[in-house]
């Protein structure tokens, strides 16, 4: 019998759990990610040295190197760091910043990458993309997939609760953008991957309804697992569009017009939330903002320092974000007045 099946790239390991950094070297050895101990590791601007003490007797060969943000000018400095030093594989520790940075560096050094997990702001630990900050702004580079991936519960509990807040908003938008890609499948022919969408859906449903919070470690395991699912839809799908949708959109915009003003998750929930809102599913609106509010997460624009006009301005922009990507911002195709009107409509249906 033939047997017919798509292979999909996965890490070699993951581990989500206290105590995972201490243990890095016996990763690296048993997994057989650097045998030869030519490892270069790379921690951000924060917490760099107390993770370089904690490394040291384990990882006493490894180079350090200190990712002072996360440009693309640091990512490409690594990368030339990293190719002078014939390394077998870098070790990005941190959070997104420096994971990101050190995931770009990786793929231009063209050695694998090892991706250690210190917050879960958002479901870029395990993603194929780097998101970079440059001159022009923020932009999205594609990179391969790190080769084992780690996070740290016990710097998961140490790291600013906002940080870890967020990755809530970012897997539970999934959601919406499933929704998204759905309608662009049914108005536009748009092939949808099956898969992915189930993955990233998990993910997200795993985490949308329960009652505990940061404070567990049983809710903080299941929320990196649900961001490295999120990232792993990704990697099936070929693209971000199993967990970006209208919402990222909406955030991208409020990146671009107005910098600075919240995390990535943070902007996705609310975006995320104002998308269902804009379908009229109500089910989904209140399920979206009782978990917002649940995690003290920010639900209307307001919540982030923004006016409903400023808002307004970013959803109009948000479909010029990210050209070809349909979702129910270009479905609806609304006016700057009706985006104001649909706007404020959202702030005074969820605002307490
Ligand atoms: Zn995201």
């Amino acid at each position: 019998m033939p047997i017919l099946a798509r292979m999909l790239p996965a890490p070699l390991t993951m581990q989500v759990r206290r105590g995972a950094i201490a243990e890095l070297g016996s990763l690296l050895t048993d997994s057989r990610v650097a045998t030869s101990g030519r490892v270069a590791v790379a921690v951000g601007a924060g917490q760099g040295d107390k993770i370089a003490t904690m490394i040291a007797s384990t990882l006493g060969e490894a180079e350090l190197f200190r990712v002072p943000d996360g440009s693309v000018d640091a990512a490409v400095s690594l990368g030339a760091d990293l190719r002078k030093g014939a390394f077998e594989a870098v070790v990005g520790i941190g959070g997104g910043r420096t994971i990101d940075a050190t995931k770009y560096a990786a793929s231009l050094a063209g050695i694998p990458m090892v991706a250690v997990a210190t917050n879960l702001s958002h479901d870029g630990i395990c993603s194929p993309t780097a998101s970079l900050t440059h001159e022009g702004g923020k932009g999205s580079f594609g990179v391969p997939m790190p080769l084992a991936i780690m996070v740290d519960l016990d710097f998961v509990h140490d790291a600013p609760p906002s940080l870890v807040r967020a990755g809530i908003g970012d897997v539970v938008s999934n959601l919406s953008a499933i929704e998204d890609w759905q309608l662009a499948a049914a108005e536009r022919g748009e092939p949808i991957d099956g898969l992915a969408c189930a993955v990233s859906r998990t993910a997200a449903e795993a985490v949308i309804g329960r009652a505990d919070s940061i404070e567990s470690d049983a809710f903080l395991t299941v929320l990196a697992e649900s961001l490295i699912l999120s990232g792993m839809s990704m990697v099936i799908a070929g693209s971000s569009r199993p967990a970006s949708g209208g919402d990222h959109e909406i955030l991208h915009a409020v990146d671009q017009l107005y910098p600075g003003t919240s995390n990535h998750g943070e902007l996705a929930g609310i975006g995320a939330a104002f998308c269902f809102f804009l379908r009229d599913d109500t089910q989904r609106l209140a399920q979206v903002v009782g978990c917002l509010r649940r995690h003290e997460l920010p639900v209307t624009p307001g919540d982030v320092g923004l006016t409903e006009e400023q808002f307004t301005e970013a959803v109009v922009l948000a479909p010029a974000t990210r050209p070809g990507r349909y979702t129910i911002l270009e479905h609806l195709r609304l006016s700057d007045t009706e985006v104001r009107e649909r706007v404020g409509a959202y702030v005074r249906a969820v605002g307490r």
